[in-house]
């Protein structure tokens, strides 16, 4: 027996042949119960909100009832790790279901953590609840703030025990992007002297979601490369400017279209430390927060190498890198002035910025509390930014040059330039320590607090009654949660 959910699927990746995947369907769950759902995913996709909600999605999206037009697959894919060359990883627990012809644009459907795969090396296949919520989250969240990301439909749970640190339980979540193809990919092909299946690969990934590489003179590879290049660091300076973390930057976990995706040990910055390191297995520090645009950097080098192969010489690629250098520090600075409320940047806008950055530093002071308070400081008093900081003659004087700078702007209006900042500089982001207060409930069977955290996220600029909570200081406890990249 099948499910028919009415969708258009038009599994393309699959189309590519079976030396990108293997077929595997995913491995039932005993008692799957909801966790969480999205009807925004579910309006991308096309699917009905009311079934989402029913036993037979419940079913389908644990993996326990096949849905028809779907070819399940795991696909394969190499990376470096922690900097170093990690040979084969692959799907290890996520099954591409196929692809969904949208009204919106097609959309792969995975379910990860739905079992074992001819990738899973030593793993289980399994996700844990408390990830598979953090994912649920966080892909919500990061679309809602503007975000490049993969989407997430739902979670479902199941009583089934699954082995980490201590014995918990497993979840599935649904995720959702135009594609879930990685830097990885191009490595692995690249890596096995595949040029035929990389060069099938990358013409893929040009037809489908860079189709003006074609048109640009000299190599279609070389102006993916730069394409990409640009993408990656329009989402990295995103990251950046909303203090995100992302934890785990291995070349295996970056799109190929520029999408957050691999949502691990992440973290937004509570107290501003631009070396803040999110991630307990990180020991070195290799993916702090104020590396990330050159790990980033690091990352397209080795898809650059990857696609080398079918390049005309190794000038080419190191030429389609070359933007990135300028282009990285331009967006966030782009970012940074919109978050200071300034619409073009000039000199001295750099200096501006990073003189804060060292202020809010020094002082720890709590990076989205600093942001929304100062948005609303614009046509209004700035005494409650003042108070975040020790060194207050410090911050008076940045004060002062960021008010001068801002009236110095032609035709400045305050009121507008509050209510543009407002959009900008999120209400709520989510921390850790909320997204664990949510977990121990969801652990204990209570799904509300998850519902209601999720709501704020969708919405995070508003400053919604009965949310006053969700953008308060962190706790103490905050500070002592370690998150790892066991998930
Ligand atoms: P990550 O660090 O989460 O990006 O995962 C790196 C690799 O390990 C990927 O190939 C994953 O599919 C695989 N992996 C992670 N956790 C598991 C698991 N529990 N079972 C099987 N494979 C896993
Ligand atoms: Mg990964
Ligand atoms: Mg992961």
């Amino acid at each position: 027996a099948s499910l028919d959910l009415g969708l258009p699927w038009n599994n393309r990746f699959a189309q590519l042949g079976e030396a990108f995947y293997s077929h595997r369907p995913p491995t039932p769950l005993p008692s799957p119960h909801w966790v969480g759902t999205s009807p925004a995913v579910a309006d991308l996709l096309g699917l009905d909100r009311a079934w989402l909600a029913s036993p037979a999605a419940l079913d389908a999206f644990t993996g326990n009832l096949p849905i028809a037009g779907t070819q399940p697959l795991a696909s394969v894919y190499s990376g470096h790790q922690f900097g170093h060359w990690a040979g084969q990883l692959g799907d290890g627990r996520a099954i591409l279901l196929g692809e969904v012809d949208a009204g919106s644009g097609p959309q792969e459907v995975q379910l990860k953590g739905a079992g074992l795969t001819p990738y899973s090396r030593m793993g289980d296949g399994r996700a844990v609840l408390r990830s598979s919520i953090r994912e649920f989250l966080c892909s919500e969240a990061m679309h809602a703030l503007g975000i490049p990301t993969s989407r997430a439909l739902c979670v479902t749970g199941s009583p089934a025990p699954v082995r980490r640190e201590e014995i918990e339980t497993a979840a599935v979540v649904t995720r959702v992007a135009p594609s879930f193809i990685r830097f990885g990919h191009f490595e692995h092909f690249s890596h096995h002297g595949l040029h035929d299946e990389l060069r099938q690969l990358a013409d893929y990934v040009i037809d489908r979601f860079y189709p003006a590489c074609r048109e640009v003179p000299g190599s279609a590879y070389a102006a993916l490369l730069e394409a990409v290049s640009a993408r990656t660091a329009g989402m990295v300076a995103q990251w950046q400017a909303v203090g995100f973390c992302h934890g785990v930057m291995n070349t295996d976990n970056m799109s190929i279209l520029g999408l957050t995706i691999d949502y691990g040990p992440f973290q937004f910055l509570d107290a501003f430390n631009p070396g803040h390191i999110c991630n307990h297995s990180d020991t070195g520090g290799r993916y702090a927060y104020n590396r990330q645009p050159n790990i980033a950097y690091w990352n397209l080098f080795a898809l650059g190498q990857a696609l080398l192969p079918l390049m005309d010489d190794q000038q080419q690629a190191l030429d389609a890198l070359e933007p990135y250098k300028a282009l990285m520090p331009a967006a966030l600075q782009r970012r940074m002035n919109d978050k200071l409320g300034l619409t073009r940047v000039e000199d001295g806008d750099a200096d501006l910025t990073e003189s804060l950055m060292k202020l809010m530093a020094a002082d720890a002071v709590d990076f989205t509390i600093f942001w929304r308070r100062l948005s609303h400081a614009v046509a209004g008093p700035i005494e409650s930014v003042r108070d975040l900081f020790l060194q207050r003659e410090v911050f008076d004087t940045w004060a002062t040059r960021w008010r001068d700078r801002l009236q110095s702007q032609p035709g400045f209006d305050a009121a507008a330039t509050q209510a543009r900042m407002l959009q900008t500089n999120p209400n709520v982001v989510l921390r850790n320590h909320l997204g664990e207060i949510a977990i121990q409930r969801a652990k204990q069977g209570d799904f509300s607090e998850l519902a209601r955290l999720q709501n704020a996220l969708e919405h995070p600029f508003e400053e919604l009654p009965g949310q006053e909570d969700l953008a308060a200081f962190p706790p103490d406890w905050a500070s002592q949660i370690e998150i790892s990249c066991s998930s």
